[in-house]
């Protein structure tokens, strides 16, 4: 049997340099709550997003729910089904009601030209996700919530890294959130972060990662425990000095992928954004079987079958989850749930060998091949 290939791997600094880097927590005994490690991190994350102001969580997750918390919302919040679990999660867990905008079918991002429709008296706040590391139409956002008075919190959980127009990408809306989880391009083994402009809301952000806690004996909010631990953010500082080769080796990665798959009928590939410093975070490919002779679930089981883990992302629309059955209906979103059915992530990190990249764009197009008949 070949090698087992998952969809992603986790890159990883050498261990010495870890432990070098965790050396002196056995000379200070400060673990966590907001240490030396933690504040040099959320410095140099600063300075690499090229952002405002950053507050580091223990999660995105964490860090998008209290970020939403924080704001004071209610009602309703205009969002995305296409996208991981946390984003809808994080909205209904704050008591707040998601409307779901369909997404554009060429970077599967939200459709901006549905979202005015979808906005009423109750709206509050849109939450949009840079899908994939694909950018938003970030000035069209910004133009309709500036129009109607709404907050906008930008799920960036697939954006580290990324520039448009270059500024970085957590310097819009009014805040973002980044995932630091093993699984991204960027990573603290978990963790995560909001970029902010407005210091209240740091302030805020501030106490309710720690329990509300203003001071000894002030607790005015009634917040979660979210902080970022010094272990953890002595991981990010080693990966930190990575991150930049980290991309370059994706992009070979993804270069590889083009060359092999690019012009083939049926078979769409992720856009080239105009304006934006990619970070190749994922390479989502959609089957359009008509034209391409072979489904979505044949190719993933093809790939199975030659030890190659694809992923559906993002299959099913979060709107269709279990835990939501009967409370949305899908077919408002109706290039959301084409897209979902059809789309396949397949295997994408910096160490992925070229041969593998190779082999695994033979297999694709060789599934249309046998369906169709004609070797
Ligand atoms: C990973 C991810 C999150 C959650 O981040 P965690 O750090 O795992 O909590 C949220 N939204 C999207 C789109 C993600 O991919």
């Amino acid at each position: 049997m070949a090698k087992k290939i998952l969809v992603t791997q986790t890159s990883m600094p050498q261990y010495e340099e870890y432990i070098e880097e965790i050396k002196d927590i056995w000379e200070s005994h400060w673990l966590t709550n907001m240490g030396p490690k933690h504040n040099l991190l959320e410095s140099q994350l600063k300075e690499y997003l090229s952002v405002d102001n950053i507050s580091l969580f223990t999660n995105g997750h964490n860090a998008l729910e209290l970020c939403l918390q924080a704001m004071n919302l209610s009602g309703e919040v205009i969002t995305t089904p296409f996208t991981f679990a946390s984003t809808t999660h994080a909205i209904v867990r704050n008591g707040l009601t998601p409307v779901f905008c369909d997404i554009n079918p060429i970077d599967y991002t939200m459709d901006v030209t549905k979202i005015e429709a979808l906005i009423t008296d109750k709206t509050t706040a849109i939450v949009p996700v840079h899908v994939y590391g694909h950018v938003c139409n970030v000035e069209e956002i910004d133009r309709i919530a500036q129009k109607y008075g709404l907050k906008v919190i930008y799920d960036a959980a697939h954006v580290f890294g990324v520039r448009y127009k270059g500024k970085g990408i957590g310097d819009f809306g009014d805040a973002s959130m980044f995932s630091f989880h093993a699984t991204k391009v960027y990573h603290t083994i978990e963790g995560g972060a909001i970029c902010y402009h407005n210091e209240e809301l740091g302030r805020e952000l501030y106490k309710l990662r720690d329990f509300g806690i203003k001071d000894a004996e002030t607790i005015d909010g009634i917040g979660s425990n979210a902080k970022m631990n010094e272990f953890v953010a002595a991981m990010g500082l080693c990966t930190l000095r990575h991150v930049d080769e980290e991309i370059a080796k994706r992009k070979r990665v993804v270069e590889c992928y083009r060359d092999n798959l690019s012009d083939i009928e049926g078979l769409q590939l992720p856009p080239i954004q105009e304006n934006v410093t990619p970070n190749y975070a994922y390479f989502p490919i959609v089957i359009d079987e008509s034209l391409f002779g072979a489904t979505r679930n044949e190719i993933f089981e093809k790939l199975a079958e030659n030890n190659i883990h694809a992923r559906k992302y993002f299959y099913p629309l979060t709107s269709a989850f279990d835990a939501y059955h009967g409370v949305y209906d899908v077919n408002k979103t109706p290039v959301a749930l084409h897209i979902s059915k059809r789309v396949l992530t397949i295997p994408l990190y910096a160490d992925l060998p070229l041969e593998d990249v190779e082999r695994i764009s033979r297999i694709i197009i060789s599934a249309r091949k046998q369906i169709k008949g004609s070797l």
